[in-house]
């Protein structure tokens, strides 16, 4: 067997543990005879993991009693027209904070629902950088600020958390969850597309606090109605059980390796080896500005863009997969989420010393 480095930015790379022990429990499940896929979501035994794996979620994460953990689908997209058909009225304005790609159809989105108010966008400078803390001014009659503490195309992320000024604070986690310690109650919403830091596609967990339940619009599809949901354990209708079970496996994994204290070490480590080579290599340049340079996205150009399919391909070659630049960008990528392991940043370093030493 020859396992890649895949720095994909989503689907992502899971960790190897995981995936075997899935593999291990994938023909005969908890002792039942079937898959964990095959069990009724309405099944003793399937109900009471799926209460298990919220439960490591709330431990791992540090999620109070007062906010409800929702296993949704319709990925993060999905939640860009729930979040306005949940919380706000027709007709009525939503502060985002603009920083790139997925802002940017966040807010396409909330505008067939509600009148968004961009209060800040970096739009401008290419989004290659996050707004002056101080830059922005919230508008109190808004329904609640919108914004993507990790923006993944581009490799911008907050170094700061924005203030909201009692509005409610929105935060698009898909690409950072439970990549560091952060303090839930510092935010309203938390939503995040498992397929980067969580599990594999098809499932979006939403953690929400509870005094903003019961205020969705009539027309907000249930499945997406986050009281409704909240009310029926998300259960509601058939969820993405796999996903689900496949979610309590990459929790389990975090807790043997050192919990959100022990990701933030880890992950700070790989993105450091990763931009001081960049930086000092005289060939390659990442484009964000430095207080603004994500841990888990990092681009990286070349002098002549030309030999961008040469590199891709060639790291390919060497098990080195998934790092050409978002189709929008061009450009380099590596993902380095939480289950590439520091060798695969350190092979990815020496591959691109290589690279350059040959053509720069
Ligand atoms: C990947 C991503 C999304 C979209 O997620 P889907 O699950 O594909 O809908 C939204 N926001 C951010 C920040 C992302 O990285």
């Amino acid at each position: 067997m020859v396992r890649v480095y895949n720095f994909s930015a989503g689907p992502a790379m899971l960790p190897l543990e995981v995936l075997e022990r899935a593999k291990d429990e994938l023909l005969d499940w908890a002792g039942t005879g079937m898959s964990v896929m095959e069990h009724s979501h309405r099944g003793k035994a399937y109900v009471e993991r799926a209460a298990a794996v919220e439960a490591s979620l709330r431990e791992v994460m540090g999620v109070p009693d007062n906010y409800k953990c929702l296993f949704l689908q319709g990925g993060a997209y999905g939640e860009f027209a729930a979040l306005p058909l949940n919380l706000s009225a027709a007709g009525q304005s939503i502060d985002f904070i603009n920083t790139g790609d997925w802002s940017t159809k966040a807010i396409a989105e909330a505008k067939k629902y509600a009148v968004p108010n961009v209060i800040a966008s970096t739009k401008e400078g290419g989004f290659t950088d996050v707004p002056d803390a101080d830059s922005f001014t919230v508008n109190p009659d808004s329904a609640y600020l919108h914004y993507t503490p990790n923006e993944t195309i581009r490799g911008v992320e907050f170094d700061y958390i924005p203030d909201s000024k009692g509005l409610p604070l929105i935060a698009d986690f898909s690409s950072t969850i439970l990549s560091r310690p952060i303090n839930v109650t510092d935010f309203d919403v938390i939503f995040a597309g498992a397929q980067k830091n969580m599990g594999p596609s098809g499932l979006v967990t939403v953690i929400v606090k509870d005094d903003l339940l019961g205020k969705a619009r009539v027309e907000c599809p249930s499945v997406w109605d986050y009281t409704q949901q909240a009310a029926a354990d998300s259960m509601l209708n058939t969820p993405n059980t796999f996903g689900w079970y496949l979610l309590g496996l990459v929790l389990d994994w975090v807790k043997d390796n050192g919990g959100l204290e022990g990701m933030g070490q880890r992950n700070k480590a790989k993105a450091d080896v990763l931009y001081d080579y960049i930086d000092g290599s005289g060939y390659w340049t990442n484009p964000v500005a430095k207080r603004a340079r994500s841990w888990m996205n990092i681009p990286f150009l070349q002098p002549n863009a030309e030999l961008d399919k040469q590199f891709v391909s060639e790291a390919a070659k060497a098990g080195l997969t998934n790092l050409a630049g978002h189709r929008s960008v061009g450009g380099m990528r590596a993902s380095i989420y939480n289950a590439v392991p520091l060798e695969g940043v350190q092979a990815l370093v020496e591959f691109m010393k290589e690279f350059a030493q040959k053509n720069g």
